[in-house]
């Protein structure tokens, strides 16, 4: 029964920073290569090697820093936290501690503001792979540069976390500072949750949850964690602070390990790295280079027409924004792009596992078809059939529409001759037509689009047959 307590979460997201070489050595940062493969004596830690640190690091961590509004530090300090495991070889990680590179900015998420308390740099650390043979390590991931982004514990429920975290993700990757995936771990996130009564403005004891990595996994864990400590409240006893393991399969946290504190971790400055100087210039520049935001461009689209939703759906992935907007430069109706791209497109991009920027249909083409349609030359249900074919096997909208012989029938002459038939054929309807029973004329049309196997142009259709009936109701 969590109804009696308010939840209180705060956030810790570590995002994989996009730079070419590590944080603080020439190897490849990129995920993959085959195991120890992309190491070196200084991200492994060896005597005698010296860090020299990535500018681009600092310089996509101040990205996230400026387009959260934090206060970003002239001179920062990189520090050692020290703690020992096997995919450590260093017996520290090269961190920030007393003085990070960013602090006190914040994010908007759905209208709410939710504090950023600090966005540091940081290395992250080896894997250790379990498997049949026993327990090996792979140091590939060494020194591989990670920004952490830490909320204050302002947030309310699971789902809010759950929102603060797309919403983060969205930031990122408009940024091009991570690539947001989860699954493969550039985006990791640990939560904290407590409990209080509905009125206290004391914090209380919270919990630490690590190892989710799914958006729903952050939300199950959290509800978990939630309905767990309510329990302990509940029955009298304490909650200890502690830091838990979430087990996705089995839908439950374990404890790992008791909450260490700063102290444990004896952090120093590191000797072997001057402290971040931030020149002005530098930032003035990073700050000129920072892209249109997603509240920027959803609101933009809005003002174009869009419902918040449909512009909340365009936006979600700047690619996505970005084809949209492509449509609809090359000409396509805005209400036909904004649901081709959010529909169609969106689905067969998910179907095939596509990301919007490796679509095979140039939104030139998308948008040439979209015109097809306004313009009455094949239906939007035709229109789909096409473009699936133009996903599927290439070529234009033109040839398509030919080779599947799926244009509207739009000669009027022709038409219009099919419609004289067809009244002609079915004098008691036109009778009961003219008597004033107008719902004669839908059954009319219909009869036309049956005549021509559903290819005349439903538009020019109906007024044909409003002609006719009409013209007849004068007198010939
Ligand atoms: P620690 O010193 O235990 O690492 P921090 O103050 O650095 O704690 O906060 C770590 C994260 O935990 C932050 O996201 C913060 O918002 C969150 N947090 C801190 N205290 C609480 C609490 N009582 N309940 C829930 N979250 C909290
Ligand atoms: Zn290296
Ligand atoms: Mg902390």
């Amino acid at each position: 029964m969590t109804g009696a307590w308010e939840t209180v979460i705060g956030l810790e997201v570590h995002a994989q920073l996009l730079t070419a070489t590590k944080a603080f050595c020439g190897c490849a940062a990129a995920v993959g290569g085959a195991p120890n493969s992309r190491c070196c004596p200084v991200c492994l830690g060896l005597p005698g090697a010296l860090p020299v640190l990535n500018r681009q690091a600092v310089e996509l961590t101040l990205r996230v820093g400026l387009a959260t509004g934090c206060r970003i530090a002239p001179v920062s300090v990189m520090a050692r936290k020290h703690y020992f495991y096997p995919d450590l070889p260093k017996g520290y990680q090269i961190s920030q501690y007393a003085r990070p590179l960013c602090e006190e900015g914040a994010l908007t998420v759905d209208g709410r503001r939710v504090r950023l308390k600090r966005i540091h740099l940081e290395e992250d650390a080896g894997k250790s792979v379990h498997g049949a043979g026993g327990t090996r390590v792979d140091l590939n991931r060494c020194g591989v540069p990670l920004a952490e982004i830490v909320t204050e514990p302002d947030l309310r429920s699971p789902a809010e976390a759950h929102a603060t975290l797309r919403a983060l993700r969205q930031l990122l990757v408009y940024l091009g500072v991570c690539d947001g995936n989860m699954e493969e771990g550039s985006l990791r996130c640990d939560a904290n949750l407590s409990l209080r009564r509905p009125g206290s403005t004391a914090l209380g004891v919270k919990t630490e949850l690590k190892n989710l990595n799914s958006f729903r996994g952050v939300e199950a864990a959290l509800r978990f964690e939630a309905e767990r400590q309510a329990a302990l409240l509940e029955a009298g006893e304490r909650v200890r602070p502690e830091t838990l393991l979430w087990d996705a399969a089995a839908r439950e946290a374990r404890p790992m390990r008791g909450k260490e504190d700063a102290e444990d971790y004896r952090y120093v400055p590191d000797p072997d790295l001057p402290p971040v100087r931030v020149d002005p210039a530098w930032l003035d520049a990073v700050r000129a280079s920072l892209p249109e935001l997603p509240a920027a461009r959803a609101a933009r689209f809005v003002a174009l027409g869009l419902t918040p939703y449909d512009a909340g759906v365009l936006t979600a992935d700047p690619a996505l924004a970005d084809t949209f907007e492509a449509v609809l430069g090359a000409g396509a109706p805005l209400a036909a792009a904004t649901s081709w791209v959010s529909g169609e497109l969106l689905r067969h991009a998910n179907e095939r596992g596509l990301a919007p920027a490796d679509f095979p249909v140039p939104p030139a083409g998308l948008a040439d078809l979209l015109k097809r349609v306004e313009a009455g030359e094949l239906s939007n249900s035709a229109a789909k059939t096409v473009f699936a074919r133009m996903v599927d096997e290439g070529g234009d909208a033109a040839a398509w529409i030919r080779r599947l012989d799926l244009g509207l029938v739009s000669d009027e002459d022709a038409l219009a001759a099919r419609v004289a038939a067809i009244v002609a054929a079915n004098p008691s309807e036109l009778a009961r037509y003219r008597a004033g029973e107008s719902k004669l004329f839908g059954w009319f049309v219909g009869q036309l689009m049956a005549d021509s196997k559903g290819k005349a142009d439903p538009r020019l259709a109906s007024r044909l047959v409003r002609e006719r009936l009409d013209a007849g109701a004068d007198g010939d």
